[in-house]
């Protein structure tokens, strides 16, 4: 069996954590915390770094930052993980979905105009399996309406968009560094900030509220979101490797391309003029000349040693979210078929040229 992901750990990792265990700086503070927050943050170009457990505590702290009341909404991709959306619901917020593009598989922005309501707060524009979103006209509806911004890049560790990267263009992003993802520290997370006062507030609400002033004395409700510092190590380590993951990632995602474009019963990821796409997944999504659908298909390539994964299932078909009287009859119909008709290749940092040769047979006999 291929694998679908794999890390990549050929960098300084080892040395690093070695330093941890010798010196003996292995919980959440050690030189390592800052380095990979300052390291992630000047890479985006983004102000402030603020690393967390993971990247659905990333998209939670930074729902907090804003300070939200309940009933206030976000307004999210339906076709993103279901981290978006607890984040909002567990800061009181509601979530409010858009369907996604047909080619990207982002959030469509031209849907957005019609779901803001005197209620709105945020928008929170998912990078999809590392395209970046068309930003620039949800960047300018929130400035007109005075709304934040959270990019969840926890997909587009590096993509860019006109030229400056994912999770560099709003007021927050966040991202996840778990083993799949193109850096990662295991597990782990980062809140990326533009603003002193967004940044504090993450720190505090990161490590339980405690006070500058007056320690064991708490006047909200905080956290235990911290990383530790021998996951940071790793981190910084992937950092100073990142241009080789994204060099790895597109070759991948452009070898692909090139061997399955001939296929007319599937369609590939695309690659708008304004984006640089890191590929950190290959999505295919099957044509409506298929008579099954991603799981026959999945299960055929499966029989031919090629292991895959499903595609997100919509928010709004989310049984959890249904019972709680979420999104009662909400459709979205790209969502929805992308959901039943997508499924991503193996993906991985250290896929070789024979193994998506392999890959590429399969498919394509499995279409044949
Ligand atoms: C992986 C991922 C997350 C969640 O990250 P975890 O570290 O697994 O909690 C959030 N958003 C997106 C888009 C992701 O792909």
């Amino acid at each position: 069996m291929i694998p679908v992901n794999e890390p990549l750990l050929g960098g300084r990792e080892l040395e690093y954590v070695e330093e941890c265990v010798r010196t003996g700086w292995v919980s959440s503070e050690g030189r390592f915390i800052a380095e990979f927050e300052k390291a992630w943050a000047a890479y985006c170009g983004m102000e402030h770094g603020v690393a967390v457990s993971n990247g659905t505590t990333a998209l939670e702290l930074a729902v907090a930052a804003l300070g939200l009341t309940p009933g206030d909404e976000v307004i999210m991709p339906a076709f993103t993980i279901i981290s978006c959306a607890l984040a909002a619901i567990r800061s009181g917020a509601v979530p409010v979905l858009v369907d996604c593009d047909p080619g990207t598989w982002c959030m469509d922005a031209s849907h957005v105009a019609e779901r803001i309501t005197p209620r709105t707060r945020a928008i929170m524009p998912v990078h999809i399996y590392g395209h970046p979103v068309d930003m620039d006209p949800i960047v300018d509806m929130a400035a007109k309406h005075g709304l934040s911004v959270i990019e969840d890049a926890a997909e587009s560790h590096g993509a860019q968009y006109k030229g400056r990267r994912a999770g560099g263009l709003a007021d927050l992003s966040c991202f996840s560094f778990y083993a799949n993802k193109i850096i990662t520290t295991g597990e782990g997370g980062m809140v990326l900030a533009k603003r002193a006062d967004h940044s504090e507030r993450l720190r505090s609400l990161r490590n339980l509220s405690f006070r500058q002033d007056r320690r064991f004395y708490h006047t909200e409700m905080g956290h235990n979101y911290r990383l530790t510092n021998l996951q940071a190590a790793i981190g910084l380590a992937q950092v100073e490797n990142i241009e080789e993951h994204i060099r790895r990632k597109r070759w991948m995602g452009q070898s692909y391309t090139e061997q399955l474009k001939p296929l007319t019963l599937i369609n590939l990821p695309v690659e708008e003029a304004w984006a640089t796409n890191v590929y950190w997944m290959y999505g295919i999504v099957l044509s409506d000349d298929v008579d099954y659908d991603a799981i026959e298909f999945a299960s055929r390539l499966r029989r031919k040693g090629v292991e895959t994964r499903p595609f997100f299932l919509g928010m709004h078909e989310q049984p959890v979210f249904q019972q709680m009287g979420l999104f009662v009859g909400e459709q979205y119909p790209i969502t929805e078929r992308i959901a039943r008709r997508g499924l991503y290749l193996p993906s991985g940092l250290t896929i070789t040229e024979e193994e998506i040769g392999k890959v590429c047979s399969a498919v394509k006999e499995v279409l044949s």
